[in-house]
């Protein structure tokens, strides 16, 4: 394993992605003409923009973290991936629910950095591996990138653990 794993993708200005809508919670995407705020597919979670280059695939766990670093969305793929509910984990740190599966040496300043340069203004998507709090030898890739409104970090998990 590298001494840092933490890839930096750097920005290319001639290489914009377009944004897409989707769910936060079920990650279906709404039609262009259906602007309404929460999913009608689900009812539940609240529709949110981001880069397609980061915006979950249809049933990909992902978590929507605020600049306070604390939990305001969880899909329910990621419930599922993590044996977690949302109302167990809404308003609860980051780091409670997700650790830095990182290098020995390289600990939580690299995925608080990763987020907070994934929500920077004209940053490119971050990249991190992960684990579950408290779980030790499972690890999951997470592609961190910016969601809205309100502005906040969106934390996309690979299904695949690496
Ligand atoms: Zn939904």
């Amino acid at each position: 394993m590298s001494a840092r794993p933490l890839l930096r993708v750097l920005p290319s200005p001639h290489d914009r992605v377009p944004d897409v809508r989707f769910c936060g919670y079920c990650g279906a995407r709404p039609e262009a003409d259906d602007d309404r705020r929460v999913c009608g597919s689900c009812d539940m979670g609240m529709v949110l923009t981001a880069s397609a280059a980061v915006a979950p695939q249809s049933g990909q766990p992902s978590i929507v973290i605020d600049d306070r670093l604390t939990v305001c969305a969880v899909s329910r793929a990621a419930e599922e991936l993590l044996g977690i509910s949302e109302d167990e984990v809404l308003n609860r740190r980051l780091v409670d629910v997700l650790a830095p599966a990182q290098a020995e040496g390289v600990g939580l300043d690299s995925l608080v950095s990763a987020v907070v340069t994934a929500v920077s203004p004209d940053s490119a998507p971050q990249r991190a591996v992960v684990r579950p709090a408290g779980e030790w030898g499972i690890r999951y890739a997470v592609r961190i990138g910016v969601c809205g409104p309100p502005r906040a970090a969106l934390l996309v998990l690979d299904d695949d653990q690496v």
